[in-house]
Order: C-alpha cells, then sequence, then structure tokens
C-alpha cells in the first residue's frame, strides 16, 4: 500500500507529515487534508523549508470536512492514497473509519473516538463505537490500527511485550510524565478542549478485572523514574484501558499521568468556578458563551508552545507478575526531547511521541508487515518490528529490570 492522506493539521499532523516525509520512498505521494487548509499548507511550507523529503514526490494541502464521508471517500480517491492517519479532533473518527471501509484505504489513528455532546462513555470504550465496524473491516478486508499514538499505542506494544518476561502478570501502570517546562503560567499541551476532557470525567481503571471509577486527582502514586526523577502521578482515564483490558490476561491495568501542583491549582479553581464547563451561560448583558470556549481562547495555542519548550518526557508501563515462582518487576520506557523533537520537525515532544506511531504503523502496512486487512488494536499485533522500527525513527525504547537498564530491540 503507498499514498498517505493524513487529516487534521495539528500539533501531531505537523510531526506526522515530516516523518511521512523522511520515508517517502516506502509511502509515496503525501496529502494533508483539515477544514483550514492554511494549516496544511503551513505544514506543506515546514516540510519543504526543513528538506524533510526523502525523496522526489508530491507533497500537497486540501481543505476537508471530514465529518462529511463523501467527500472524505472523494479525496481518498483523487489522491489515490491507500493508508489515511487520521490525526484531526476525535470527534471525526467514525466518519473517517467509514471513509476507509468504503473505499478500501488502510485506517491509522492515535485516539478513540468521541462524541462532542457526551463525557466519559461506559467501559470499554471502544465497544461504543470503533468495535461496531469490526466485522465490516474484515469483510471489506480494511486494515484499520486503532490507537496507534504513543498513549495509546507504544504503550499497548510495551504491555503485550512486557508479557513474555512473566509467567503471569498482575498489574501494568502505564505512567506518562512530561517533565517539560513551556515557561508560560498555565498552557494545555493539546486543545484545551480535548485535554480538559480527560480529567473533568470519572476515572476508569481496570482492578481485580473490573471497572472501578474514581474522580480526577483522588489517587496518586510516586515514582523514581529514569532521567526524570522522583514524579508525582495521578490516576487518569485512558483509552488504553479499554482494548488492554479485553486484550490481555491482566488483572489490573492503570493508568497515570503526571501533573505539578501548581496545575492542579489552576486547574481545579478553573473546574471549581464552572470555567471548564461546556454548557453556555447568558452574561449579564445578554451575551452566550461557553466557559470552556472562553478558557481556550485565552490559554497559549498549544502548538505556539513548541519553539521554548525544553526537557523530557518519559512514558512507559511498569509490569509486575511472577516469574519462576519469584515475584517481578519490570519497567519498558522511552525518553523524549521536547528541543530535539522542535529541531527535527517544529513540534513540541509530546506531538512527537504521539506523531511518530503511526508513520512507524503506516511503514509497516506499506511494507506488508502490518497489512491485516481486519480491525486491531495496538497488542493484537505482533509488536516486535514496531519497536525496531520506532528505536530507527527517532523514539528509542529501553527496558529496565533486574538486569539493568538498557536499550530493547528484537
Ligand atoms: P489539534 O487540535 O491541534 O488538531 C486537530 C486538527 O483536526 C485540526 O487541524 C482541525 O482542523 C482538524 N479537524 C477537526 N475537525 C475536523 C473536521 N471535521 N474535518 C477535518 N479536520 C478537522 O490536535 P492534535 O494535533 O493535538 O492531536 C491530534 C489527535 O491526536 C487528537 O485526536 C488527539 O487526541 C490525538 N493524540 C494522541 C496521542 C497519543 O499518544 N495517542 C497524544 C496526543 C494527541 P482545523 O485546522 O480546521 O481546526
Amino acid at each position: 500500500k503507498r499514498n498517505v492522506l493524513i487529516i487534521g493539521a495539528g500539533g501531531v499532523a505537523q510531526v506526522v507529515a515530516h516523518k511521512c516525509a523522511q520515508h517517502n520512498d516506502i509511502l509515496g505521494n503525501i496529502h494533508i487534508a483539515s477544514r483550514t487548509v492554511e494549516k496544511c499548507q503551513q505544514i506543506v511550507d515546514s516540510v519543504r523549508e526543513k528538506g524533510s523529503l526523502k525523496t522526489a514526490g508530491e507533497l500537497q494541502a486540501h481543505a476537508l470536512d471530514a465529518l462529511d464521508i463523501e467527500a472524505t471517500k472523494a479525496l481518498i480517491a483523487e489522491t489515490q492514497s491507500q493508508l489515511v492517519i487520521n490525526v484531526g479532533s476525535p470527534f471525526i473518527n467514525m466518519s473517517v473509519l467509514q471513509a476507509c471501509i468504503e473505499t478500501g484505504a488502510a485506517y491509522l489513528d492515535t485516539a478513540i473516538h468521541e462524541d462532542p455532546g457526551k463525557i466519559c462513555e461506559t467501559p470499554p470504550w471502544y465497544a461504543n463505537y470503533e468495535w461496531k465496524r469490526r466485522e465490516l473491516c474484515e469483510e471489506n478486508k480494511v486494515t484499520a490500527i486503532l490507537g496507534v499514538g504513543f498513549d495509546p499505542g507504544v504503550v499497548n506494544a510495551y504491555a503485550a511485550l512486557g508479557m513474555d518476561y512473566f509467567d503471569s502478570v498482575s498489574d501494568i501502570d502505564i505512567i506518562d510524565i512530561n517533565a517539560g517546562d513551556h515557561g508560560h503560567y498555565f498552557a494545555t499541551n493539546f486543545d484545551p478542549e480535548i485535554n480538559f476532557r480527560e480529567f473533568t470525567g470519572r476515572v476508569w481503571s481496570w482492578q481485580n478485572r473490573q471497572w472501578v471509577q474514581n474522580k480526577m486527582f483522588e489517587i496518586k502514586r510516586t515514582d523514581d523514574l529514569p532521567v526524570v526523577g522522583k514524579r508525582t502521578s495521578y490516576m487518569t482515564g485512558h483509552d488504553e484501558l479499554h482494548s488492554l483490558s479485553k486484550n490481555l490476561d491482566v488483572p489490573n491495568i492503570r493508568f497515570w499521568m503526571g501533573f505539578g501542583d501548581h496545575y492542579i491549582n489552576v486547574f481545579t479553581v478553573l473546574n471549581s468556578l464552572g470555567l471548564l464547563s461546556e454548557q453556555p451561560v447568558t452574561t449579564a448583558e445578554g451575551l452566550e458563551v461557553v466557559p470552556l470556549k472562553v478558557v481556550k481562547a485565552v490559554l497559549p495555542d498549544p502548538a505556539s508552545l513548541a519553539p521554548n519548550y525544553t526537557g523530557k518526557t518519559c512514558i512507559g508501563d511498569i509490569l509486575k507478575g511472577k516469574k519462576d515462582g519469584k515475584d517481578k518487576e519490570i519497567f519498558i520506557y522511552n525518553v523524549a526531547d521536547h528541543k530535539e523533537a522542535y529541531e527535527e520537525v517544529g513540534s513540541q515532544g509530546i506531538s512527537y511521541t504521539a506523531g511518530v506511531p503511526p508513520v512507524a504503523a503506516a511503514i509497516l502496512i506499506a511494507q506488508g508487515v502490518w497489512d491485516v486487512q481486519k480491525m486491531v488494536n495496538v497488542e493484537e499485533l505482533d509488536c516486535k518490528p514496531f519497536i525496531n522500527l520506532l528505536n530507527d525513527i527517532g523514539l528509542p525504547t529501553r527496558i529496565k529490570d533486574e538486569e539493568g537498564d538498557r536499550p530493547l530491540s528484537y
């Protein structure tokens, strides 16, 4: 399969475009489509400026409302794209997937579908939307790889591969620490509307083979992690739990995200005042406003953080279980650097960690290794070639266990 259509033109799309360009000898022509064609054009220009294209080939911007299935199908056909990397907002997943199912193009995304009107749906989340199209994908021989960013994505691969080091695994704790500094009083790394949704709803986790509910910032842990040091993280609801709980035989699977006290204080004030609400309010002047939209409007644009972002991210999976009758614990992880990411592709580290994996997956589909012609979550695939490829293209994996801390490859 060849020729890539990237949908979305945000921070993650910027990374995807640069990485696709670096591998266009395998991936073919590159097209970028979003509602605002100017944003796509900016990405095209930045790819050209950086000289990221490996060989001469098409690189074009398009205007597209991806909620319009017919228009999306037409663009897939016009650009002869056999690989669609959806890194638009999570509201468009189902329409893009449908367009892929109807045209036969492979589908990749990095986040679960969300309905703008619903916050925190019943688990497992994939069953509410994506998995309903699983049979259709199989019938139409469409390869659909769900959630192939970093988390979800690479951490699913870490979980699946980590299982091999044990006779049985009791706990998988996925830990996401951003030890970077953007220099602003307060900012979100992604679209605030999407970002805050992760924290305003209930926190679902998989414990004793059941879904358990908590509130955000209710449960925390502290770990001494490689490179980033001692860090506190909070149990957070996250996509990957909703497939790992089904696909791996592990009784406890939790997700933890690192937050500083300052972030929590600001978030708590905004939330307590009702400023994170999506429900419109009417001002004394009769103006109807959505508080969350106002907060978004006054916060820094997440893309603007990239040039001055410093520091590192550390994301990985702690697995606990038994090997030969003894307790065992391992940590499989990646460390990424905000500044290095900016220098290479013009984005901050978190967009980088999210954007490189779907390109690795697209390369594996193009090479036939992952062209499975059905819908899968990452842990259902052979994850070894994925880890090896990521090692080569910017996201090296390491493992820490009783034998020490070392690079991991297969
Ligand atoms: P942004 O909010 O920066 O960009 C989203 C893009 O989607 C925008 O360009 C926007 O268009 C476009 N878009 C929205 N609606 C439509 C539509 N109807 N038709 C066409 N385009 C549309 O997002 P990010 O780059 O930060 O993130 C992209 C995705 O990656 C998100 O789904 C996010 O959840 C996911 N993600 C995954 C991670 C992981 O590790 N798995 C980590 C980080 C993010 P317009 O330009 O017109 O506004």
